[in-house]
């Protein structure tokens, strides 16, 4: 395996974070480059969704350093850092039960984005993103309150996929949906590699993990217990 060059998309330094007066995060310390995938792993209770969480800015907590494509993020809204660039695909599912499923899709549509540093754009187009979630285009014209759980799972991620992130960061997306599906999720992170896009995926299937993910972050009780290759894991 042949590290990615260059500065990292996404940096994080001295990350702890609160619910309440519960101390949950502990000094976690992570980076993710250009064209890498990266999976956060850990038990039920580890930390796995606080840290996509704060790292959003949904959360109070305090960082030494939180950097996104060189912009100090810790102290932006999460609109503003989802501006950016760094999509964010949370553990509930956030679909407009009354609008149609390309409508919905249409909802997360934003600006094609290009690299700071020239180089091919990101432009997810409605059709790429059809042609992904072949399942979705079948069921287009449908209102997306009628679709199962796992396929509102499947269009909440399409929809962050269509703002065209430079990140994306998954919370679960193996998490109760079909093998089918599964296959289209993993197909869609190598398709945003392929485009030199970064994905940070919280993930306790390591069958799944392993599939998609060039390293590993282990979390135990808020920390970072190790770091590997997907190969060493
Ligand atoms: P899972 O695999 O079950 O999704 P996780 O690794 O994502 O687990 P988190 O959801 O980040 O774990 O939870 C980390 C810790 O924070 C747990 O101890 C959990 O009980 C606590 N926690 C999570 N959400 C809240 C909340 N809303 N209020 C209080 N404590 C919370
Ligand atoms: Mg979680």
């Amino acid at each position: 395996v042949t590290e990615p060059q260059g500065a990292p998309l996404l940096a994080v330094d001295g990350l702890n974070a609160w619910y309440g007066a519960a101390h949950i995060l502990h000094d976690i310390g992570l980076e993710v480059r250009r064209g890498e995938v990266v999976a956060l792993m850990g038990r039920n209770g580890a930390g796995k969704s606080t840290t996509l969480k704060s790292i959003m800015g949904l959360l109070p907590s305090r960082v030494g350093r939180l950097q996104f494509m060189g912009h100090a993020i810790d102290r932006l809204q999460p609109y503003q850092i989802a501006r950016l660039g760094l999509g964010y695909v949370p553990e509930d599912r956030r679909v407009f039960t009354e609008l149609t499923v390309r409508e919905n899709l249409m909802t997360g549509r934003q600006a094609e984005r290009v690299w700071p540093d020239g180089g091919a754009g990101l432009n997810w187009s409605l059709d790429a993103v059809l042609e992904l979630f072949p399942n979705l285009a079948d069921m287009q014209h449908r209102q997306a309150g009628t679709l199962s759980g796992g396929e509102q799972q499947m269009l909440t991620v399409a929809r962050t996929l269509m703002g065209n992130p430079f990140v994306l960061l998954l919370d679960e997306p193996s998490e109760g949906v079909a093998p089918l599906i599964i296959e289209q999720m993993a197909e869609m992170i190598l398709a945003l590699k392929a485009r030199g896009a970064s994905v940070l995926l919280s993930e306790q299937n390591i069958h799944f993990a392993a599939w998609v993910s060039d390293r590993a972050y282990v979390l135990e009780k808020g920390q970072i217990r190790h770091t590997s290759t997907m190969a060493a894991l």
